[in-house]
């Protein structure tokens, strides 16, 4: 069957965080790592909506470009009708993109002549009005988003902002026009485009107007913005017939030992680790040793080997503050990520040799180095465990259930929850 909705996501969580919104709305969707080749053709056969991860975000603007436009048109050839460029919700950019640079080549490849700029995302408090955004109750400019090492925000002004990284005319379409419902913003969008203006900075504050935005948006070809306006646009392939009343989603069905990685030094994380201290066995890997060039990854297995499948087992990287940066100043912080992120990936793909089926792994950079030592080109997104993290289940052999956690996610008992719901 082709799919339905295709999206394409400047980073590997947003995209998760993306995927999970569509799939909690009733589309069956898979998360594709990096641009798809034919490998993953027939395990997306079944999906409704396909959603690529990149990395582009921050990448020289002609690779996120021609990225992006490889990612499109996969998906185009596989079915999709309609395209979604996701970014983050508080719209991170440099200086010249690449949320300007890659939106052009999209409507350009797709022939389109409007799109809405919609980064609202109301349940995390990033809110939109009169075409400025909020985090919480600060302007963007105003926000600790201003001083990001990568992409600092110093602009709230979406209008603005779009216009200044992009060769296309932009508007408003205030809140007045999406409280008046998704006909009479459908015909504020058209009035745009007759002044000349391809991108529509949309307004919206809560969950109902990302919904009436997505209905108003039925025949968009492209539609960019943070993973809220998700929200709105599986209804719209449900009015036409072509996707079924939304059921519940089964958790993945693999049997095999529970294993959990954690490398994100966070404050939620380090809780969730202090709770599976008190209930299984854990193990903590030291930096030094690994820096020294120690068999730490050996060490690891013959410690984790006589648990696995009689009990959950934890191997975790995360220290306090203190210890963090006495390690970075010790080995440069990008050298001591690289070096613990590495050893994570050996320990995934052994302990999957030695019968692990059910991952969970925390820290964003710690899972997309797990993902990739292990090979992992395609994920089914399944329920959710906690908001932004859904369980996933491997789309290649053999089938492994993923839980990657964002550091910052989840509650103390985030482990155990998710084990749970296997159960
Ligand atoms: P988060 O999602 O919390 O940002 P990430 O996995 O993205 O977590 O980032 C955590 C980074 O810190 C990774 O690069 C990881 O390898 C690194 N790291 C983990 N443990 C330590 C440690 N003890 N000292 C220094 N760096 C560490």
């Amino acid at each position: 069957m082709p799919i339905l909705l295709g999206a394409i996501a400047d980073d590997f969580t947003g995209a998760t965080d993306l995927a999970n919104t569509l799939r909690k709305e009733g589309m069956t969707t898979v998360q594709v790592i990096g641009v798809p080749d034919d490998s993953v053709a027939e395990p997306v056969a079944e999906a409704d909506a396909v959603v690529v991860a990149l990395k582009s975000r921050t990448a020289a603007t002609d690779i996120a470009v021609a990225e992006s436009l490889a990612a499109l048109d996969w998906l185009r050839a596989h079915g999709a009708e309609q395209i979604v460029f996701k970014y983050c919700s508080t719209f991170d950019s440099t200086a010249n993109g690449n949320i300007g640079p890659v939106a052009d080549a999209l409507m350009d490849a797709l022939g389109a002549d409007i799109a809405i700029v919609c980064p609202a995302f109301p349940e995390n408090g990033r809110t939109i009005y009169q075409g400025h955004l909020f985090v919480g109750s600060q302007l963007l400019s105003d926000s600790p988003m201003k001083d990001h090492p990568l992409t600092p925000m110093r602009d709230a002004n979406l209008l603005r902002l779009m216009d200044q990284q992009s060769a296309r005319g932009v508007g408003l379409a205030p809140l007045s026009a999406v409280r008046r419902g998704d006909g009479a913003l459908a015909e504020a969008f058209e009035a745009n485009r007759s002044a000349g203006a391809s991108y529509v900075v949309v307004d919206a504050l809560e969950d109902a107007d990302l919904r009436t935005i997505g209905a108003a948006c039925s025949e968009h070809r492209l539609i960019t913005g943070g993973s809220g306006i998700a929200l709105g646009l599986p209804q719209n392939f449900r009015n036409s017939g072509r996707l079924a009343a939304a059921g519940a989603v089964a958790a993945p069905a693999v049997d095999g030992a529970d294993v959990v990685l954690a490398g994100s030094c966070s404050e939620a994380t380090r809780a969730q680790i202090a709770w599976a201290a008190e209930n299984w066995p854990t193990r903590k890997l030291d930096a030094d040793q690994i820096a020294a060039g120690s068999p730490v990854v050996e060490e690891a297995m013959s410690w984790a080997d006589p648990y696995l499948g009689a009990t959950p087992v934890l191997i975790y990287s995360s220290s306090d503050p203190d210890e963090v940066a006495a390690v970075q100043s010790r080995y440069g912080r990008d050298r001591a990520g690289e070096m613990i992120e590495t050893a994570m990936g050996e320990i995934a793909c052994r302990l999957i040799a030695n019968g692990a089926r059910r991952m969970i792994v925390a820290g964003g950079e710690t899972s997309g180095a797990v993902v990739s030592a292990l090979g992992v080109k395609a994920l089914k997104i399944g329920p959710e465990i906690e908001p932004g993290v859904p369980w996933t289940e491997t789309l290649s052999e053999p089938p492994i259930a993923l839980a990657l956690k964002s550091g910052n996610f989840g509650g103390p008992n985030f482990f155990g929850k998710a084990l749970e719901m296997l159960r």
